[in-house]
């Protein structure tokens, strides 16, 4: 998971605005016809009508896994636009019979944001393995549950919660509570600290270290930055060392294909580059191991 700064409310009220004029009066009225109910009702607006402007805003990319959404042009099959608070009843996570558990309170279930429903700030694109399977409607914190009505900085201040919101800079930089060692995901900050928790929820919620399509797509990241650094510091020629450059920064940006696990490995490869082709051999045997498992057993 990385920051997406440019995905500032300032920057997607005007977007929105482009793209679909008359959208956000209209949400402002749905949202007032929510709150005089007291509970969530379905547009018009339609959300699904503006995800496009979250879409450009995260190069494409899946807010919380980084995996790519398809297109804009793929419609509905890969993507959602995701309410980071639930608009609905909020239910209790992890769910008693499932691992993981915590020795701490993650918030258990509560009423739901209605009043956000409509709220731009509360928007992220996601692909389906995020959003559908994962995010439905929980929303683990570490407090107790905010007050109806109350503004996202307001919520975020009395609840503490435990997921990691990545658009714009109201919320911490993702990158500081997620690190990687080579394709594998881990809490970036001290235990027994709410960053840790953060972290450590984070990457369990959304399964980041249990899925094959993030290994695959991490390991293909992680292979082709190896092979641009190795013609960066090596080849003779200074057209293929410019080309190698130009893609270790292309990689290494926003739109980059796992960004977060490319630069910690970039970052590996600087300080200390034994280390980095340790885990790239590891990484190596390891999604080669787990392919030769799902292979087919043809007779
Ligand atoms: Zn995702």
């Amino acid at each position: 998971m990385i920051r997406y700064p440019g995905a500032t409310l300032a920057n997607v009220n005007a977007l929105v605005d482009a793209e679909k004029p008359g959208w956000r009066a209209d949400a402002d009225a749905r949202t007032a016809a929510i709150v005089a109910a007291g509970e969530f009702s379905k547009g018009p607006p339609s959300w699904s009508d503006i995800k496009v402007v979250f879409m450009r805003l995260q190069s494409n990319k899946c807010a919380f896994c980084e995996f790519p959404l398809g297109g804009e042009f793929a419609g509905k099959a890969t993507q959602d636009v995701e309410h980071y608070r639930p608009k609905n009843a909020v239910k209790a996570w992890p769910k008693k019979s499932k691992t993981p558990k915590y020795a701490f309170g993650t918030g258990g279930e509560g009423e739901g944001y209605h009043w956000l429903a409509y709220e731009l700030s509360n928007y992220a694109a996601a692909c389906k393995a995020c959003n559908t399977a994962r995010k439905s409607n929980y929303f683990p914190i570490a407090n107790v549950r905010g007050a109806v009505g109350a503004t996202a900085a307001e919520l975020d201040a009395a609840e503490l919660p435990y997921l990691i919101f990545p658009l714009g800079d109201a919320d911490e930089d993702p990158e500081t509570l997620i690190a990687f060692e080579g394709l594998v995901a881990l809490p970036a900050r001290p235990a027994d600290s709410h960053a840790h928790r953060r972290g450590r929820i984070t990457i369990d919620f959304f399964g980041l270290n249990k899925r094959e399509e993030l290994w695959e797509d991490r390991f293909r990241a992680i292979s082709a930055l190896f092979e641009a650094v190795d013609v960066a510091k090596t080849n003779p020629d200074p057209a293929r060392v410019e080309m190698a450059r130009r893609r270790i920064s292309d990689m290494t940006s926003t739109s980059g294909p796992q960004a977060a696990c490319a630069r910690s490995f970039l970052r590996l490869l600087e300080q200390d580059p034994a280390r980095a082709w340790d885990y790239y051999v590891e990484a190596d045997a390891f999604v080669l191991k787990e392919r030769e498992k799902r292979a087919p057993k043809l007779p």
